[in-house]
Formats: C-alpha cells, sequence, structure tokens
C-alpha cells in the first residue's frame, strides 16, 4: 500500500502532473470527478478529501451528508486524452463516512461487499463485457431520429471510415490507461460499434467500463461525432447491449469447468446460472435500468425477451460459450440482458448475488432451450415453461419491490433510491405524449 503510494507520488512528481482527478460514481452509474492539486495528494490518501455527498445522485440522506473520498493508489493512471501542457492523473476512490466507515450507498463498496461475500465461499468472480454503442453524427436529432455516423454492418470493414480511426484511437488510449482490449468492431446496426475487454476481477473491470465510457466520449469529441450507450438509439435497429461473460475461481481453478460433464459446465456453473435465471426479473431494473431499455429487450436483434439458457444459442438469455478443448480455465456462462447504459458496479453486484445464491441454495438447472425462443408461438413458449424477462421499466419496478435479494445485496438506502428514482421515470415517461401517438393517432379521429 504505501509503496504504492510512493510510486504514486514519485510519478507525479516525475510525470509534471498538474492536476489529479479523484473518481467516483453516483448510483445511476454517472461518473463524478474532483481535481486536487498534486500537493493534496498526499493528504488525500491519509486523510482523505471531504464533499457533499447529498449533492450527489444517492449517495446519501441530506441529513448525513459529510462524506470522504480516499483514492485507491493501484488505479493511479495518467490520462492520455489530455496532453502534455498539463498533464493529469486520475484515480478511482473509496468513499467513506467521517468517521472512516464505508459509505453503504457508494456503488464501489456495494460491489465490494458482494465480493467479499463471494470470497468467504471461497470465490473469485471475473468477468468480461462486450461492449456496444453508437456513433452518432451529433448529440441533435429531428423527429426521425439521430443520424448515425454510417450505413455500415456486422464486421464491415469501412475504407476511410469513422468507426475504423475512432476504434483505433479509443483503443490504443484504453491500452495506454492499462485496460486490455480483446477485440474491437463494427456491429450490425449503422454507426454501431463493440468493443470486448480482457476479463479481469469485477471490480476493476467495473472501474475499466466507467473509463471506457469516458474513453469513448473524449474520442467522441476529438473526432466530431457524438457515442452514445443509450439501449436502443434508433427504432427498427439493434439495441446496445454490454453481453458479459462471467466465471468464477476457486483459487487458480475454474470452478465452472469440469471435465466431461456436459458441456464442461461443472455442477457450481450449473447453479450460477440457475441463480441467474431465478433472479433475472428481479435485478433487471438495474442491469437495464431505462425506459428505454426494454425497447431493446423486447425489440429483436438478438437481444434477450425470455429466461432461458442454451449452449452456443444467441437467443438465450444465458449462453455457455464454445471453448477449445484444453482451455478449462476459461470456461465461463455469457449474460445478454445487461445493456451499456447499466451501473457497473450494482449490476455486476446483483448478476453475482444471484448466482451465488443459486449455489447456496443449490437450485436445479431448467432444460436448455435448443430452438430460437423468439421465433416460438406464446403456446409453445408456456409449454416449455419459458418465463418473459419483464416487459417494461413498470414491470421491473415491480419485481424488484418485492426482492429480498436485490434489497439485501444493494443495501436498504440503494434499494429505495432506485425504486424512488425509476418510479420518478416511469411516471413522466407515462405521461408524455410522443412522436409516435402524434403520428399514428392525431388524424385518424
Ligand atoms: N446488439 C445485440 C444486443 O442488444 C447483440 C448482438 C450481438 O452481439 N450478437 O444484445
Ligand atoms: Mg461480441
Ligand atoms: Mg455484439
Ligand atoms: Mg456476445
Amino acid at each position: 500500500m504505501d509503496k504504492q503510494r510512493d510510486f504514486v507520488l514519485r510519478t507525479i512528481e516525475e510525470r509534471g502532473v498538474k492536476f489529479v482527478r479523484l473518481w467516483f460514481t453516483d448510483v445511476l452509474g454517472t461518473l463524478k470527478s474532483v481535481a486536487i492539486a498534486p500537493a493534496e495528494v498526499e493528504g488525500a490518501f491519509s486523510e482523505g478529501i471531504g464533499f457533499d455527498g447529498s449533492a450527489i445522485e444517492g449517495l446519501t440522506r441530506s441529513y448525513e451528508s459529510d462524506l470522504l473520498a480516499f483514492p485507491d493508489p493501484s488505479t493511479f493512471q495518467i490520462l492520455p486524452w489530455r496532453g502534455e501542457i498539463d498533464p493529469t492523473a486520475r484515480m478511482f476512490c473509496d468513499i467513506t463516512t467521517p468517521d472512516g466507515e464505508p459509505a453503504s450507498a457508494e456503488p464501489r463498496n456495494v460491489l465490494k461487499r458482494t465480493l467479499a461475500k463471494a470470497a468467504d465461499a471461497g470465490f473469485t468472480f471475473y468477468t468480461h463485457p462486450e461492449i456496444e454503442f453508437y456513433l452518432l453524427k451529433s448529440s441533435g436529432f429531428g423527429a426521425e431520429g439521430p443520424e448515425p455516423v454510417d450505413r455500415a454492418g456486422y464486421f464491415d470493414n469501412v475504407p476511410g471510415g469513422t468507426a475504423h480511426d475512432f476504434r483505433r484511437r479509443a483503443v490504443r488510449m484504453l491500452e495506454d490507461l492499462g485496460i486490455s482490449v480483446e477485440y474491437s468492431h463494427h456491429e450490425v446496426g449503422p454507426g454501431q460499434n463493440e468493443i470486448d475487454l480482457r476479463y479481469a476481477d469485477a471490480l476493476t473491470m467495473a472501474d475499466n467500463i466507467m473509463t471506457f465510457r469516458t474513453v469513448v466520449k473524449e474520442v467522441a469529441i476529438e473526432q466530431g461525432v457524438h457515442a452514445t450507450f443509450m439501449p436502443k438509439p434508433l427504432s427498427g435497429e439493434p439495441g446496445s447491449g454490454m453481453h458479459t461473460h462471467l466465471s468464477l475461481f476457486e483459487g487458480d481453478v475454474n470452478a465452472f469447468f469440469q471435465e466431461g460433464a456436459q458441456y464442461q459446465l461443472s455442477h457450481i456453473g450449473r447453479q450460477f446460472i440457475a441463480g441467474l435465471m431465478r433472479h433475472a426479473g428481479e435485478i433487471a431494473l438495474v442491469t437495464n435500468q431505462f425506459v428505454n431499455s426494454y425497447k431493446r429487450l423486447w425489440g429483436g436483434d438478438e437481444a434477450p425477451s425470455y429466461v432461458t439458457w442454451g449452449h452456443n444459442n444467441r437467443s438465450a438469455l444465458i449462453r455457455v460459450p464454445l471453448y477449445k478443448p484444453g482451455k478449462g480455465g476459461s470456461a465461463r456462462v455469457e449474460y445478454r440482458a445487461i445493456d451499456s447504459a447499466a451501473n457497473p458496479y450494482l449490476a455486476y453486484a446483483l448478476i453475482l448475488a444471484a448466482g451465488l445464491k443459486g449455489i447456496e441454495e443449490e437450485y436445479e438447472l431448467a432444460t436448455e432451450a435448443e430452438e430460437n425462443v423468439g421465433a416460438l408461438s406464446s403456446a409453445e413458449r408456456r409449454a416449455l415453461g419459458y418465463q418473459p424477462l419483464p416487459s417494461s421499466l413498470y414491470d421491473a419496478i415491480k419485481q424488484m419491490e418485492d426482492s429480498e435479494l436485490v434489497a439485501e445485496t444493494l443495501g436498504e438506502q440503494v434499494f429505495s433510491y432506485v425504486l424512488a428514482n425509476k418510479r420518478r421515470e416511469y411516471e413522466a415517461y407515462r405521461s408524455h405524449v410522443t412522436q409516435y401517438e402524434l403520428k399514428s393517432t392525431l388524424d385518424v379521429i
């Protein structure tokens, strides 16, 4: 720890860093930043930096508003987009109350608590997200909606295209920030791109996702385009998912792998999937947190709408991917509901809690889906016992309200904040008269 602090202080000196940004995240997943002078960093490590938590969405109640931010030296990085003139660095923070307790409503602390629970059971949780997003010509839009930067599709190589330069620049910046990228490619929608991050422990990954979103926004500004992680920005085009590959390790051993089992999937792996399936509806308000998220989930285009699992089945909610023989360490399951606008700390905490519940309670795994789930009739789906995911934000609120698992994992404060915030969002949406209604009804009657 002290070594890491020394390294940070030395690097600030050697590289002439002029500003150090302290980062943390509010309950809805918005990145917060406060810049401090290099001379303040040593004090920030030992005493923290005070701020008014009640001004941050969901963090505190106003009568207990004082919080402290302690920068985590292991997350120190120099920001590659700030140039050479006034080099700027960042660190993620641990947020505490004035008496040094972790602030219970802070999303990073929620994930840490859940990871500690997994550690008690002997598990480390790794994740690897495939992050989809759209590049638009600008943030403005007319009656037809926003305009994507190109008309290309899946894996298209767009000559001289914006997307190419964009991905190259973004991947380079991510690597400079110590975030490894596995793949990047054009996605199915016009202007839609995907960048896949190399797996890491879930806390590091949640930090990486917050950094990723900032990098993508910064590169967009640099290149004169607009990037969005909105779940479904264009009607009739695919939404932006954040499929996440999940695995549990016991020491060096992948707990999801078992030689000779069906799909080499261990008993623990099966129970983990069963836990995710049983609780998918309850956690949806966090994995899919906006009114707009449900337009992706129910809009087809390989987004899951029903609670199913399958081996390499891209219409299922959970996919057990194929992997090369001898690569037991890479055994994993892919959770496909979560979208690119989720708060990664809270979503990963709930995904982990759901899977652990399946292991603790030894849930039985349902039969796998071998068909295209979206193409079945509703009678066929009923006969097979496939339950729908929540059909709207309203439905997701209803399912989360009754969830003990979610209340316990998020803690009372975040749980009630999320519900209150989402009820407000749904009420505002429900009373709004949309373009669609005007177009389809104004002249009809
Ligand atoms: N965009 C799709 C989704 O919303 C995923 C497409 C894909 O990567 N196969 O989940
Ligand atoms: Mg992919
Ligand atoms: Mg994809
Ligand atoms: Mg995928």
